[in-house]
């Protein structure tokens, strides 16, 4: 059982905000951060991808024990154990100091020990409460190869660059059946996973202030028309089929306005109108539930 990494809720609200609107310096290292974490943590997929063992891995929980959210970037579950990996993109020099976390030359970082810590003994206590008895253990996986940490303890829970590859290749040494129980457990684990935490911190926008265009896919700048049925990315040359950009920019509007009804001329405005009317149309009543006649036709 391997479940492929969906885009956090968080990015993808903001790489459509920042494509539509001038983020503050703040909003715009937070949006540079999330990127930088996804890119990690796909980068740790690639490894765990190539697991020969019997081992289930789920990709990206965010659980809920009492009013506490915890979100944990890769679980794995072995025979004897479940593993909770946090996932670092870290690049640069690091130290650790008296249980704080720095960047060289001395900028304090949150410290992921610390959260780890705390998403263990959550994750202890969910399964507790959920009656699996399974010991867990935790570590702090930092893929990035630029980085390196002095000062570590022996005894870190810490996966460095550099034994990235070995503990990989020991894991899948050690030999692992999974029953049922293993099963259940990880249905469990998913089907208790939270879409978005409700303290995730998002800009504020409203509708107006926002640009109205068509968005690349790939380098998230704005598309022009390509003949009739494409359009094009004139930074990074990409090429989508209409439908594609129509339902992807429906799926952008709904993302940011889950309340606003999809009306044939919302989208047109909203895609800058640069897909026509009569196009807009056709993808919508092709793809979606026509609800309501005439001049009150909305799309579900
Ligand atoms: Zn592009």
């Amino acid at each position: 059982m391997k479940r492929f990494r969906p885009v956090p809720y968080e990015l993808k609200v903001l790489r459509v905000l920042n494509s539509r609107m001038i983020l503050s310096e703040k909003e715009r290292l937070d949006y540079i951060n999330a990127e930088k974490g996804f890119e990690g943590e796909l980068k740790f997929d690639q490894l765990t991808k190539k697991l020969q063992g019997e081992v289930f891995i789920i990709n990206n929980l965010l659980l809920k024990v009492g009013n506490t959210y915890f979100q944990i970037d890769t679980t794995i579950i072995f025979q004897t154990a479940l593993i909770i990996f946090e996932v670092k993109n870290f690049e640069g020099d690091h130290f650790l100091e008296s249980r704080k976390f720095f960047k060289f030359p001395k900028r304090e970082i949150k410290n992921p020990f610390n959260q780890l810590d705390r998403n263990t003994s959550l994750m202890r206590q969910l399964l507790q409460q959920l009656g699996f008895q399974i010991q867990v253990e935790s570590w702090v996986t930092f893929v990035n190869p630029e980085f390196s940490l002095f000062q570590a303890p022996l005894d870190l829970p810490v996966i460095l660059p550099s034994q990235l590859n070995r503990f990989m290749k020991n894991m899948d040494m050690q030999p692992s059946k999974l029953n049922s129980v293993h099963k259940r457990l990880a249905e469990k684990l998913i089907s208790l996973h939270h879409e978005k935490s409700p303290y995730t911190q998002l800009p504020v926008y409203d509708y107006e202030q926002l640009k109205k265009i068509i968005t690349c896919p790939r380098c998230f700048s704005f598309m022009v028309l390509l003949g009739r049925n494409k359009c094009i990315c004139p930074k990074c040359s990409y090429i989508e089929k209409i439908d594609s950009v129509v339902l992807r920019s429906v799926d952008d509007y709904r993302l940011l306005f889950p309340e606003r009804k999809i009306t044939t001329q919302g989208i047109y405005v909203w895609c800058g109108e640069v897909v026509s009317e009569k196009i807009i149309r056709r993808v919508l009543k092709t793809y979606f539930k026509e609800i309501g006649f005439g001049r009150w036709v909305y799309f579900e």
